[in-house]
């Protein structure tokens, strides 16, 4: 997994940037990866960084590569932390695995959908996106709370988060599951909800732990 490695190294550098100038001893000192001097090597042919006595700088290309990776990582943790609830441990293994993995298309629905967020949860800052200064309608979030859902669309539900127990059986009970089909039927004064043949009127703080997609 040469390309993790190289991912780790340069989102390495660029956090150890955020905090002064990244030279080749501090790097050694904070990588966890098994054989760094292999993969700076390597970085370095590839053209995304120069190494001097005094400095690791990344050339234009590294720059950009590493912008995508750090920005994919803190797009998930905001992800994770505020849609799971999940413990810190918890959000950095899956991060760093996101990171990898996230394709542009996505990354774009992601930070859409957290509404362009400028910063993670410790309060570093999110690289932006070319979503980020686009009028925000022009992109879609892939998924959406079924709060904001459009009026008649006929849409299908990719998670629900929940407050307790009960509310989930409740839920389920009226077929309103992950994967089913549903239509948001009315928002005042209630929301009022169609699945299948049965409509249902619920009020806010249940749609808004619908999270759907368009069908
Ligand atoms: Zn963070
Ligand atoms: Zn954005």
């Amino acid at each position: 997994m040469t390309e993790y490695g190289q991912d780790e190294i340069l989102e390495l550098i660029w956090t150890l940037r955020e905090s002064g100038r990244p030279t080749m001893e501090t790097l050694l000192r904070h990588t966890e990866e098994e054989s760094p001097e292999t993969l700076l090597d390597d970085l370095a042919m590839g053209g995304y960084i120069d190494v001097s006595p005094e400095e690791i700088r990344m050339t234009k290309s590294g720059e950009e590569r590493a912008r995508g990776i750090i920005r994919r990582h803190r797009l998930a943790e905001v992800l994770l932390a505020n849609l799971f609830d999940l413990e810190d441990s918890q959000i950095e293994n899956s991060a760093c695995k996101f990171e990898h993995v996230l394709s542009e298309a996505v990354t774009e629905s992601v930070c859409t959908f957290l509404g362009h967020p400028p910063v993670c949860p410790h309060g570093k800052t999110i690289p932006r996106g070319e979503c980020c200064d686009r009028i925000r309608t022009e992109i879609l979030p892939l998924v959406t709370r079924l709060t904001d859902a459009g009026l008649g669309d006929t849409v299908r539900i990719v998670f629900i988060t929940p407050k307790s127990r009960k509310r989930l059986e409740k839920l389920s009970s009226l077929g309103i599951v992950p994967g089913s089909r549903i239509r948001l039927l009315q928002r005042n004064p209630s929301y009022v909800l169609q699945i299948g043949e049965t409509t249902v009127a619920v009020d806010r703080d249940i749609t808004d732990e619908i999270f759907v997609k368009r069908a």
